[in-house]
């Protein structure tokens, strides 16, 4: 990792509070000295993802990936060191220099600023098409659509050529064929020719987070097949982690963010005064639009038709929004079949409110359950008090469940304390299973590999502590350690790369040792590392801790020792007298020693 000096890391991980940055993506609580929440890299229903702004990294029990902010950051973006140094950088305002990297890397890394650099050409050659007299097409399905012309500027709305016009300026500028073809708005055919891939098209720029064009979608103005076409993923597009419309509704502060299903439906809505809106461009939502929406808001409104056919597939994206901590509604509109057309009808205003009346998941799943049964019938009825206390049973916050109690008991007229007792039963049951299950794994550790496995459970734990002492406390212990306890005498092979390392930093004189996670390339031995870190040894005098963990190892060097001569005198036929004699000595002596140390 020499691609920036280490004061300039060191800089920006100290402007970058680990917490502070998980919290943009983790619903966090503090417990202790840690935060805790659910893992965005697996899929839990309790938290076991822990953050330590002591140390300033974060680690997952259940998964066992861990690390610091970088890694976290590049974890989570899908992106590489470099460019989470960039995002980190940019989040705490501090300046980079432009910097060599290895050749490959300056090669990728240069091929993305050229393809970022064609769909900005791109782009805004669409764009001054779309006013070209010979794009009257293009024109006048905006003029039907009432799209103004600022609207336009805003979203960048283009039209695109009608052969090979994008293909001859980008070449014009000087772009070479290969980075062309890695935009994929060109394409070579059979003839070797290149053509535009989007011809005769209305165009939307699709823009990342930070304003720059990322990928495009295209619509036709006639009848044919298939009405939109889009980007294909490439070096800087990859498809659900992006929201249409997110970097304009982003110019203002926003605590609800409307998510709607395409295109048109955010720029009308955009243009009619609801700025808050984006679109997830596919139906299903994705974890990583779930974190760019939980990111720029505190309240996600869903106003797309979730009762359609793909609802399961609907709620299933909800629930994903919701574990991450976003606070989730359904918009129920009425007298219009999407947001579009429900804001040319009836204007804003009238949006707004139904915004603000947007229902809660849980209710929107208990409107749903309710539509297949007739709650006249006594069958139906226990059938549905059952799922409704099934999804309660889900609802952490007491507040917020009897809310929804005494809703559902006015609008279905059931009984409270019936939908009480049905919600007890569950969680009755539940806590039962808990009990047993807690008994069985009293112990949460980091997650162990193939050639750990063989290893035991304690001695594990004994070389976790070590690497632990040697980075948390290294001007009392690394001494002691060092001369007492050699790599040679650690089994488990990440540990022994680990120490290594560790005894070579400190030998250095380099003291910063905190920071050794950065030293570390491999990813297995980052979330190992971060494992010990995020570990509670519960030390409470550390020179006895040092000491103990020393003695401990002395008495499995002599147990080794003792048993190794036993074996020798399991038979005496190949030994002599005399060494029979001394090995006899010697195995009394290393007796009485292990019979002090007890
Ligand atoms: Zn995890």
């Amino acid at each position: 990792m020499v691609r920036y000096s280490d004061e300039l890391i060191e800089e920006i991980r100290n402007r970058n509070d680990i917490v502070d940055v998980i919290s943009g993506y983790v619903a966090l609580k503090r417990s202790g000295r840690s935060f805790f929440g659910l893992c965005p890299f697996h899929n839990e229903k309790s938290p076991s993802f822990a953050v330590s702004p002591d140390k300033q990294i974060f680690h997952c029990f259940g998964c066992g990936v861990g690390g610091n902010v970088f890694h976290f950051v590049s974890k989570i973006e899908n992106i590489g060191f470099r460019d989470s140094v960039e995002i980190l950088a940019n989040r705490a305002n501090v300046a980079l220099p432009t910097t060599s990297t290895s050749e490959e890397e300056d090669k990728l890394y240069y091929m993305r600023s050229r393809v970022h650099e064609i769909n900005k050409i791109a782009a805004m050659f669409y764009h001054k098409n779309l006013y070209n007299p010979t794009s009257k097409m293009a024109q006048e399905y905006v003029k039907k659509r009432k799209l103004d012309n600022n609207t336009l500027k805003t979203f960048l709305i283009g039209y695109s050529g009608t052969f090979n016009e994008l293909y001859k300026l980008l070449k014009q500028e000087g772009f070479k064929e290969e980075e062309i073809l890695a935009s994929g708005l060109v394409n070579k055919n059979q003839n070797g020719e290149f053509i535009d891939r989007f011809r005769k098209r209305l165009m939307f720029p699709i823009q990342d987070e930070r304003g720059r064009v990322i990928a495009f979608g295209g619509r036709v103005l006639d009848d044919s097949k298939p009405k939109y076409i889009n980007s294909s993923e490439n070096i800087v597009y990859s498809k659900g982690r992006h929201l249409y419309g997110l970097y304009a509704a982003k110019k203002i502060p926003q605590k609800k963010m409307l998510i709607v299903e395409g295109y048109m439906d955010t720029i009308s809505l955009h243009q009619r005064g609801i700025t808050n809106v984006v679109a997830s461009l596919g139906t299903a939502m994705t974890e990583a639009q779930g974190r760019l929406l939980r990111k720029s808001s505190e309240q996600v409104i869903v106003g797309y038709d979730a009762d359609g056919a793909g609802q399961a597939a609907t709620i299933r994206g909800l629930e994903i929004l919701q574990n991450l901590g976003c606070d989730v509604r359904i918009l129920q509109i009425e007298g219009a079949k999407d947001p579009d057309e429900f804001i040319i009808k009836y204007g804003p205003d009238r949006l707004k409110k139904y915004m603000d009346n947007a229902i809660s998941l849980v209710e929107f799943k208990i409107k749903n359950l309710k539509k297949d049964l007739n709650l006249d019938v006594a069958n139906d009825k226990i059938k549905f008090l059952t799922e409704i206390a099934k999804e309660l049973a889900k609802v952490k916050n007491s507040i917020e469940k009897e809310v929804y109690i005494d809703k559902i008991a006015l609008d279905y007229k059931i009984s409270k304390e019936a939908i009480y007792a049905e919600i007890n039963k569950i969680i009755y049951t539940k806590n039962n299973n808990n009990k047993l299950l807690e008994k069985k794994n009293v112990v949460i550790k980091p997650k162990i590999n193939d050639d750990q496995e063989k290893i035991s459970d304690s001695i594990l734990k004994r070389e976790n502590l070590v690497i632990y002492l040697l980075i948390n406390y290294p001007d009392v212990s690394y001494k002691k350690l060092k001369e007492n306890i050699g790599v040679e005498d650690i089994k488990a092979q990440k540990n022994k790369q680990i120490l290594q390392k560790l005894y070579e930093e400190l030998e250095k004189g380099n003291s910063n040792i905190v920071n050794i996670l950065d030293i570390f390339q491999d990813e297995d031995i980052v979330n190992h590392l971060s494992g010990i870190m995020a570990t509670d040894f519960e030390i409470t005098e550390v020179a006895k801790c040092i000491d103990d963990v020393i003695s401990n190892y002395e008495k499995d060097k002599l147990i080794t020792k003792r048993n190794d001569i036993i074996k020798k005198l399991e038979d005496t036929n190949k030994l002599t007298q005399d060494e029979v004699a001394n090995l006899e000595r010697e195995l009394s002596e290393l007796i009485i020693k292990l019979a002090r140390m007890k």
